[in-house]
């Protein structure tokens, strides 16, 4: 069964939508500016930025103002707990699944946080499984968590296709194993001189559509 490894978080779902959503209620909670929000979602760098120093930056801009544990509640579950899977990903997953894709999520992240988002919209029942960072011991674009994505469905990388936003971290590791890849550009251009993605698609759902579409011209 071919194998199509998907990125979740500004690829399957709309990760920094669901945070900036948290952030907005967080502010308001707390009598805190609305201006605050830009600042934050900067710091936060769509969730690339180590939690640790986000509740640093955090606890040092509020200090006195914000129980620390509202902070860590925000960061652990902000984004977790308004996440939402877009019906036409949905749609699209559903298709590949009964098209005969084994499909795994390969995430960088916490468990706890990405297996809540996971639940919290339903992908836990349409994709064939998931590899986080944290458990994994190794973050995209390492090959080593392309590899565990693998084996724990029992599938090849031979042919395999993975999706996802993040140049870095999708493209260049699916280039890293021989993988084909196609890139969420989210509206965003690719930068990139010295790789590129198989192919590029403006979101999850078309980005799926394309690689079925794809191998069904192949055969
Ligand atoms: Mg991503």
């Amino acid at each position: 069964m071919p194998l199509l490894m998907l990125d979740l978080d500004n690829t399957l779902v709309d990760r920094d939508a669901a945070f900036r959503h948290a952030v907005t209620e967080f502010l308001a909670a707390h009598g805190l500016p609305e201006e605050d929000l830009a600042w934050l979602m900067s710091v936060d760098a769509g969730g690339y930025t180590p939690r640790q120093s986000v509740a640093e930056a955090m606890t040092e801009r509020y200090d006195g103002t914000v129980p620390a544990d509202a902070v860590r509640t925000l960061l652990d579950r902000g984004a977790a707990d308004r996440v939402t899977l877009a019906e036409p990903t949905r749609d699209a997953l559903t298709k590949a699944v009964a098209a005969g894709w084994t499909c795994v999520i390969v995430t960088n992240g916490r468990v706890a946080q990405q297996e809540l988002k996971i639940r919290n919209t339903g992908l836990d029942a349409l994709v064939h499984g998931w590899v986080i960072s944290e458990s994994a011991g190794h973050e995209k674009p390492a090959p080593e968590i392309f590899h565990a994505a693998a084996a724990s469905v029992g599938a090849s990388l031979h042919g395999a296709w993975m999706i996802g936003d993040s140049a870095q971290a999708d493209i260049r590791g699916a280039a890293g194993v021989d993988a084909h890849s196609v890139w969420v550009s989210n509206g965003h251009r690719w930068t990139e001189s010295t790789f590129r993605p198989t192919d590029m698609a403006t979101d999850a759902a078309s980005a799926v559509h394309h690689v079925i579409g794809r191998r069904r011209t192949a055969r």
